[in-house]
């Protein structure tokens, strides 16, 4: 059958990948990430957990995409580069931190999960890229001039490229109402961040819609909803 065909493709491109399956639990993948602690600069080895057993709730039957976490001690920024190459290999991997995103927890800016390739030239900065940024509080980056979306999906040279862009385009916000998150023209929106000090930004119908989407736990969001 079709599910059944398309869970053993998941098993060879996980395995390609560099996951093994566990000799304990059949259908529960892992893959083992070697990485020098910041803290002392000792090795480390953590793991990263690839399922296609389904859960109590969603059988496997019913959704054959493998769900992905990594054990407690694995650096974020050791984690995502996994979970993209997941979805580069076409896996369809489902993350829990998606999910059940918790208060404060990994947020992806307005644009989803970055794909790791620069979004101007192509070039593939996987390796490059601090994902660690991505805990930080999107908000607090923004009011020091730092954007994750940039931050994460631009090379080096493209990314001076687009702040670039960015300072000029913000300068015009108001003359062509120019949305200040995505840059598109014809920002009707006026989004409170907050109310003391007042501030004010100038967004898309679009992004305003994904800012209060209660599914995507976004700091702008939060910081409005907790004033409503
Ligand atoms: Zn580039
Ligand atoms: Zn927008
Ligand atoms: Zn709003």
């Amino acid at each position: 059958n079709k599910l059944w065909f398309q869970m053993l493709e998941t098993g060879e491109k996980l395995k390609k990948l560099g996951y093994e399956e566990t000799y304990t639990k059949p259908n529960l993948f892992l893959k083992k990430i070697k990485f020098t602690s910041e803290e002392n600069g000792e090795k480390r080895e953590e793991v990263v957990f690839a399922s296609l057993m389904g859960t109590d709730i969603i059988p496997i039957w019913d959704d054959p995409r493998p769900y992905v976490w990594k054990s407690k001690n694995l650096p974020f920024k050791y984690f995502l580069p996994e979970f993209i190459l997941l979805k580069r290999a076409g896996c369809s991997p489902r993350g829990s931190f998606y999910d059940e995103c918790e208060p404060g927890g990994w947020m992806f800016g307005l644009d989803g999960i970055p794909s790791g390739y620069c979004k101007r030239c192509g070039k593939d900065i996987l390796n490059l890229v601090n994902w660690e940024i991505l805990n930080e509080d999107f908000f607090k980056l923004y009011r020091k001039g730092i954007h994750q979306n940039i931050e994460v999906n631009y090379c080096e040279t493209c990314k001076n490229i687009e702040y670039a862009m960015r300072e000029y385009r913000l300068q015009h916000v108001e003359d062509f109402k120019i949305c200040e998150l995505c840059g598109i023209k014809d920002a009707q929106i006026k989004h409170h961040i907050t109310y003391n000090p007042e501030k004010v930004i100038r967004v898309c119908r679009s992004c305003h819609g994904k800012i209060h989407h209660k599914e995507f736990p976004n700091p702008l969001w939060k910081e409005k909803r907790n004033q409503d």
